[in-house]
């Protein structure tokens, strides 16, 4: 079995032009898709700012096409959102990534056993990103919480992440499903903060337990002051609020260090990780405790 580079994830050339991928992308393509199992996650890890022990993990969806190649979730989730087919995505994804976290988690397990035990914190985590669209699907969130069960992993393990958007009032009271989903134990995550419109008073009242920086903002901060700023003030605003903050897209040791002298909890990016399926991660684990 071929071990995966570091950068599993280097740009391949298209097969085809953009536009047109675009166009094949039709929501019977993706039914196939899933019908078939070309739907596959990739996990990213996310590490403790200061000691860079590991944290837990971001699931990313990835298309892997026959004719097309590996299609980034920018290109299809869109066209899911669009055809209504968003929610069982999310269901088919979680049940793979379910099922890996749990057998990740028993390595782990055994490796303590073996004394061999380092580098992790108490209770890893593993984020998935969760559409708007599927905000008022409680059938999937139960089926979710199925899942959990079935593989024997703790709900407060599980992260959903919802950009800043899912929490506009317009869209119904997403105040009454957020909190049904904290009380099953599943932790919620704010994604993309400062790019979307949310008030304060938004995130006050909504029961998250994490904010993450975009990473506009993130790319920005070796290079532009007001980036610095804005990411001091979300760090405190979001320390004043009692919620953990991550940074995600770091891409080098400047903006770490910079992240980590701010008070930043938590760091996501290129410079820990590349996304990569999941049997590369032990591997990708074992070369962090060298
Ligand atoms: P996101 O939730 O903001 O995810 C973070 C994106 O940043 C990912 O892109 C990740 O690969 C990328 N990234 C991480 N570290 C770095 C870095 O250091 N530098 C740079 N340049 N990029 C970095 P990806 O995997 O292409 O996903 C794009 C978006 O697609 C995600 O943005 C998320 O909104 C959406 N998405 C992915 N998987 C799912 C899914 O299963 N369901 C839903 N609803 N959305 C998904
Ligand atoms: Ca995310
Ligand atoms: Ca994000
Ligand atoms: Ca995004």
């Amino acid at each position: 079995k071929p071990v995966p580079s570091e950068h599993p994830e280097q740009p391949a050339r298209p097969a085809v032009a953009p536009d047109e991928q675009v166009f094949q992308l039709s929501a019977q393509s993706l039914l196939d898709a899933l019908e078939q199992g070309q739907l596959c996650y990739y996990y990213q890890p996310k590490v403790d700012a200061l000691t860079h022990e590991l944290i837990g993990f971001e699931a990313l969806a990835r298309w892997s096409h026959p004719a097309l190649g590996m299609i980034q979730p920018d290109a299809f989730i869109p066209v899911a959102e669009q055809e209504g087919l968003v929610s069982q995505m999310t269901l088919r994804l979680f049940e793979h990534g379910v099922a890996w976290f749990s057998d990740f988690l028993g390595s782990l397990k055994n490796l303590k056993e073996n004394g061999r035990y380092v580098g992790v914190t108490q209770n890893l985590t593993l984020s998935i990103n969760i559409s708007v669209e599927s905000l008022a699907d409680a059938d999937m969130f139960d089926r979710l919480q199925e899942l959990c069960e079935q593989f024997a992993v703790p709900t407060s393990q599980i992260l959903f992440e919802l950009t800043e958007s899912c929490a506009i009032p317009d869209k119904g009271d997403p105040l009454q499903l957020l909190t049904r989903l904290r009380m099953k134990g599943f932790q919620l995550a704010i994604d993309d903060f400062g790019t979307g419109y949310s008030s304060m008073q938004q995130l006050v009242r909504l029961p998250y337990s994490e904010l993450k920086i975009d990473k506009s903002f993130v790319q920005d901060i070796t290079t532009n002051p007001e980036s610095r700023a804005i990411v001091r003030s979300m760090t405190d605003l979001a320390h004043n609020l009692g919620l953990n903050l991550v940074a995600e897209g770091v891409e080098d040791e400047d903006s770490s260090a910079f992240l980590h002298n701010i008070g930043c909890d938590v760091l996501q990016g290129y410079l820990i990780a590349r996304p990569m399926p999941g049997d590369g991660v032990m591997d990708w684990f074992h070369r962090q405790l060298k």
